[in-house]
């Protein structure tokens, strides 16, 4: 149980603050309203090494827990809910199995390059039919003397549009379980589609990825053939952590902003943060806010300690992502006409919260998932 942060989880805390204050909350409106991927910041965070965070030194990375991960997310998050959206996928779930299965060829030209953000990986799992239920993914790897062919249909691909790389879970023609495999994004008949546009996270670009008959080395599947699904269990319970992570960033800059605006706004000769009303939404929003920290980093630190953790990470991610929601709904309401304003942050924040809700598992998903754990 995490009751104070360490040293270098205190500092790690302090330098992405720092970064997120400085250099990413001045440009957040301007990454939302120009929908560009923000290659600037994204370097920017690569140099600060939190691609490589969670991996080991003898990876290239440095080796640190993921309280001190999540401490990272919460902060870029309160600085640009697009930019962290961009920032977490490279991390996670753009590079692991890289990582965890890649050869020399795949760890020296992209894994190494893309913990310095020099080179951008996306992950294809989603379809057009195929989004809660994984199982229903139809995209087929057919097995071949040389490899595999590759041809399919994925959509909703965060980073697709600036993407060097692709993890695509597809299905082969001589197993029933998943696979996953390595697609570098300039192969012949990869198809990346235009931006998808979005209520929120528009800094962070997505889109469809279509695969024609795409011819891929042995060496590009990542693991077993059918051993997908079983490996992305590995990180199943990180990802939930990092969108509980992402969801308490952006309710914390709702929150903050909107307690400023309560303190200096004046209305029947008085703050308004003086009314009763406006004091309950602000003793409801700090008690929301500080359960989903404390549980988050929980969860997080099970997952420091090799510790079960699969219930709690979707405790975490379910109740962060709901309260920000709630959060962020509050503070428009602080706010009023101005929350309503584009000029104002809030109804980003609002907008982009909704993300939370999504990425990581939906909410009613992640309800059935916990209710199966009560052994229901
Ligand atoms: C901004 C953004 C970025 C994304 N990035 C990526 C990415 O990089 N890579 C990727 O692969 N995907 C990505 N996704 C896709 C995301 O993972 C899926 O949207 C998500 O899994 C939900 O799938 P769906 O939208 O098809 O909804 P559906 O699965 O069709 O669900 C629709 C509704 O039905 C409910 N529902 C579904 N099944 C059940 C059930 N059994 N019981 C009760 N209710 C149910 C859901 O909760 C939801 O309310 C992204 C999505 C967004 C919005």
């Amino acid at each position: 149980m995490t009751t104070e942060l360490t040293d270098i989880q205190k500092t790690i805390q302090q330098t992405f603050r720092n970064f997120a204050e400085k250099k990413v909350k001045p440009a957040a409106a301007k990454i939302d309203e120009e929908k560009k991927f923000p290659l600037d910041l994204f370097k920017q965070v690569g140099d600060l090494g939190f691609y490589g965070m969670r991996y080991p030194e003898s990876a290239g990375g440095s080796g640190l827990d993921i309280v001190s991960y999540s401490l990272a997310v919460i902060e870029i998050a309160k600085g640009s809910l697009s930019l962290a959206a961009a920032c977490t996928m490279q991390s996670l779930m753009g590079t692991y199995f890289l990582y965890r299965f890649g050869d020399d060829e795949i760890k020296q030209k992209y894994f190494s390059e893309a913990l310095k953000g020099n080179k951008i990986g996306g992950i294809c799992m989603t379809e057009p039919n195929a989004g809660s239920d994984l199982m229903g993914v139809k995209t087929i790897a057919k097995v071949t003397e040389e490899g595999f062919i590759l041809n399919g249909q994925k959509t909703w691909v965060t980073s697709a549009p600036v993407a060097d790389f692709f993890t695509v879970l597809a299905r082969t023609d001589n197993h029933e379980n998943l696979s996953i495999f390595f697609v570098p994004a300039n192969l012949k008949g990869v198809m990346v589609g235009k931006s998808i546009e979005k209520m929120g996270v528009r800094g962070s670009v997505t889109s469809e990825v279509g695969f024609v008959d795409v011819h891929l080395p042995k060496n590009y599947l990542l693991g077993e053939i059918g051993g997908g699904t079983k490996c992305l269990k590995e990180i199943l319970a990180e990802i939930r952590i990092m969108t509980a992570a992402l969801a308490i960033g952006v309710a914390t800059a709702a929150y903050e902003e909107a307690l400023e605006y309560a303190k200096t706004r004046i209305q029947f000769g008085k703050p308004i943060g003086k009314f009763q009303a406006i004091q309950m939404k602000f003793a409801d929003m700090a008690v929301q806010l500080e359960m989903a920290k404390h549980y988050t980093l929980y969860a997080a630190t099970l997952s420091d300690k090799n510790l079960p953790r699969h219930k709690e990470s979707m405790i975490a991610k379910l109740y962060a992502s709901e309260i920000a929601n709630s959060i962020c709904d509050e503070a428009s309401r602080v706010l009023a006409s101005y929350g309503y304003a584009v000029d104002y942050n809030i109804e980003r924040y609002l907008r982009d919260a909704r993300f939370t809700l999504i990425g990581g598992g939906t909410s009613e998903i992640l309800k059935i998932n916990i209710a199966k754990e009560l052994g229901l």
